[in-house]
């Protein structure tokens, strides 16, 4: 059986004191995670300790962080590592979001040196892909998508991918209150695991937990996390407010 996620990603969003609230909101709004579902939540850097410690005593929750850099230390001015993400406890990294590879130029190569660092560091990407607008209507979104899970994945082990969460995130769904309906999302995710099987196999890709991410929200949350080949959800402006995030997970 493969997990089962909800992921909060926050981008630069709360204050510490915020923040706070909203992760205390969260736990205890009495969620019952079922087994194999977890809730992963996403904070800004600095916050990430604090997340830990507030999540650590219960079960099935994890935090997040949105980026990394590629090296393992040295002279890079500003930049955190996947080790040190490691040593604050960190269990999760978001890479490739759209708006990593659209604002900080972030491309396939360079995500790839990434996942390297995350994984080599005991911790576990959540790889998001997805095709801009233009690409969706020119129907050529698999082969977009394809490019980037190759270009960025298809170097790991099988053993790495196993520690690998994909999330596919339409560019034009994300924050502009336009959903995937649930038939796209089905089919890219089976697209997906189509690729991931033809690469590593039947039970490679059986295992590979698949979010959908895109104004996903607790309307739509049901219909999409009941598509055969949707595990769950990367949640943006959703994450934000504690009974949204909550009545989401529910629909898990
Ligand atoms: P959204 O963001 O839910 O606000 O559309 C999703 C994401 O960017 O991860």
């Amino acid at each position: 059986m493969r997990k089962k996620i909800v992921a909060g990603n926050w981008k630069m969003n709360l204050t510490l004191a915020q923040g706070e609230q909203l992760i205390n909101d969260i736990l205890q709004a009495g969620l019952k995670l079922g087994e194999g579902q977890e809730v992963v939540i996403a904070t800004p850097f600095p916050y990430l300790m604090k997340a830990k410690s507030l999540v650590k005593n219960y079960p099935g929750f994890y935090v997040a962080a949105q980026n990394c850099y590629t090296e393992k230390s040295g002279a890079f001015t500003g930049e955190v590592s996947a080790e040190m993400l490691q040593s604050v406890g960190v269990d999760y990294v978001i890479l490739g979001h759209s708006e990593r590879r659209e604002y900080f130029q972030e491309g396939n190569d360079m995500l790839a040196k990434k996942i390297d660092q995350v994984l080599a560091n005991g911790l576990k990407p959540i790889f998001c892909c997805g095709e801009p607008l233009l690409v969706r209507e020119a129907g050529t979104q698999n082969t977009y998508v394809a490019a980037q899970l190759e270009d960025s994945l298809f170097h790991l082990t099988a053993e790495q991918l196993k520690q690998v969460v994909i999330a596919y995130e339409p560019i034009w769904a994300i924050g502009t209150g336009l959903t995937a309906s649930a038939a796209q999302a089905q089919d890219m995710h089976a697209f997906i695991r189509s690729q991931i099987a033809s690469k590593y196999g039947r039970e490679a890709a059986l295992h590979l937990t698949i979010l959908y991410g895109g104004s996903a929200k607790p309307g739509n949350a049901e219909e999409l996390f009941a598509c055969p080949d949707v595990d769950g959800g990367l949640i943006g402006g959703a994450s934000l407010v504690a009974k949204d995030f909550v009545a989401i997970v529910e629909k898990l």
